[in-house]
């Protein structure tokens, strides 16, 4: 894994995965499918189209409308059929050879993929591959799924990735895109990572509009269908003869990242049948009967925490009120030169609206403390415009270990939670009180009754240190 650049105290995002089959301009919805996708993933964007014959592709480091932007890079992408994919990397570094989706010439033909996730034996397989012959071309988890196809015995291409997969370990949901076979989807026997199947009307004649999406929100941006969630370690193929699905993996049960509710999706979109927004403002409605405190506003950190402050405020009583402003224009790297220049950096995302919090007891509500910078920065801009008291309420439990699902957390010497007692995090980050939504709060705003009842169906290895896919590559390193 990479580690993180100077300049950025947060953590990494994970990917979006896009792809449609049997439409007229595939790539121009897939463009419109990856900007729907854009929260997962700001490094870079690309598109492998086919046309019948042959495959193109375009992808460059960037934003899905800056790389895509050119009427004529869109017209070099022709073809009924395409994939993309949007990056914030969990694995490689920031240069155009790791841009996805990654291509490969066979023996059989071509072969593009699309891939979210991390894989925890990433490194010891490529090992093995390089040890083999295999010439690495990216720093990219992906490339080790290429290489295992390429030299998989097996005949078919549907064959070569079944064998790959059941090498790999890992949390992943990718799409490939083959000449032969059409379009497949495959996500990890837990299903850690999200894949949705959707479908345009119209195209039913030709048995097309067949979509494949990381969320639903980008089914809704082409108006698509959602159908179902592709299976915890189904594979779907998707050709003119419709839709078939595979299951070599039997049932492993699930483990959906409790995370995308939190943080990650967007909150328009239905994941494993549960409405992101739903989630967020039950949580927050969770947290104000588990953590009330005598307030004047409620405020939420923009904006992930919005949805859940909606909830706080519903359930406590309190008015909402938008105290901090976030501008969504920020550019990622001109403020990065000097120190100076840097910790202002917090200002040009946010900024605290005076009027909102000046006099007033102030409850913030935000999805999550990882390093407490940014946490520090708004609690100190808050209480410079005015704020008699500043509590903080988090709508998750505390972050105490990294993820190696496909989120680059920090290691965990520079988590917050996991070096410090909640008093001392209190004292850190600058507030009157502060409170993380429990365990069983979590899980009882998903439907749960409780932890034990709802954590076993889902992955909350950065909470709890419960590690559900083994992790090969840092064994020795950590309890597993
Ligand atoms: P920090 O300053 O490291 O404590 O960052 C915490 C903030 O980052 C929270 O306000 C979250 O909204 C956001 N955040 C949490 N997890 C992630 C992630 N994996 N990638 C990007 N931002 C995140």
């Amino acid at each position: 894994m990479m580690s993180l650049p100077e300049s950025s105290s947060r953590p990494y995002e994970e990917c979006g995965v896009f792809g449609v089959w049997g439409v007229p301009d595939a790539a121009a919805l897939t463009a419109l499918g990856l900007h729907a996708l854009q929260h997962r993933g700001q490094e870079s964007a690309g598109i492998v189209s086919f046309d019948g014959n042959a495959f193109h592709q375009h992808k460059g480091l960037g934003l899905v409308g800056e790389v895509f932007a050119d009427g004529d890079v869109m017209s070099a992408l022709p073809g009924h059929v395409a994939i993309g994919h949007n990056r914030y990397a969990t694995a490689g570094g920031t240069h155009v050879r790791n841009v996805q989706p990654l291509y490969a010439d066979y023996a059989f033909g071509g072969l593009a993929v699309a891939h979210n996730g991390n894989l925890t034996n990433a490194k010891t397989l490529r090992q093995a591959l390089v040890r083999r012959g295999c010439i690495f071309h990216s720093a990219m988890d992906t490339e080790v799924f290429v290489h295992l196809i390429a030299i998989s015995l097996y005949n078919t291409v549907i064959d070569r990735l079944m064998d790959a997969a059941k090498q790999v370990k890992g949390a992943y949901s990718l799409i490939t895109l083959t000449p032969d076979d059409g379009m497949i989807g495959l996500r990890d026997p837990l299903g850690v990572r999200p894949l949705v199947l959707g479908r345009m009307p119209g195209y039913e004649e030709d048995n097309g509009g067949w979509v494949l999406a990381s969320e639903t929100c980008a089914l809704d941006i082409i108006d698509a269908e959602y159908v179902r969630d592709v299976e915890p370690g189904e594979i779907v193929v998707i050709n003119a003869d419709g839709v078939k699905s595979l299951k070599p993996f039997g049932d492993k049960g699930r483990r959906f990242c409790v995370f995308e509710y939190i943080y990650f999706a967007r909150p328009d979109s239905i994941l494993e049948g549960k409405s992101v927004y739903d989630a967020r403002t039950q949580i927050g409605r969770e947290l104000a009967r588990e953590s009330a405190i005598d307030a004047d506003v409620i405020v939420p950190v923009p904006d992930s925490g919005v949805p859940s402050a909606l909830g706080y405020a519903a359930e406590s009583g309190i008015p909402f009120e938008l105290g901090i402003i976030r501008n969504h224009y920020v550019g990622r790297t001109f403020i990065e030169p000097t120190d100076q220049i840097r910790n202002l950096g917090v200002r040009m995302k946010h900024s605290a609206n005076r009027s909102v919090l000046e006099g007033r007891r102030v409850v913030l509500v935000d999805d999550s403390i990882v390093r407490g910078t940014t946490s520090r920065k708004i609690v100190d801009m808050v209480r410079a415009a005015g704020a008699k008291e500043v509590h903080m309420r988090i709508t998750s439990p505390p972050t105490k270990h990294s993820c190696f699902y496909g989120i680059d957390t920090p290691e965990e010497s520079k988590l917050l939670a996991a070096q410090h007692s909640l008093e001392d995090m209190r004292k850190a980050i600058g507030v009157d009180t502060l409170a993380f939504v429990s365990f069983d709060g979590l899980y009882q705003a998903l439907g749960y009754s409780d932890r034990n009842d709802g954590g076993r169906n889902y992955c909350d290895a950065c909470f709890s240190g419960e590690y559900p896919i083994t992790l090969v590559d840092k064994m020795g390193k950590l309890v597993q």
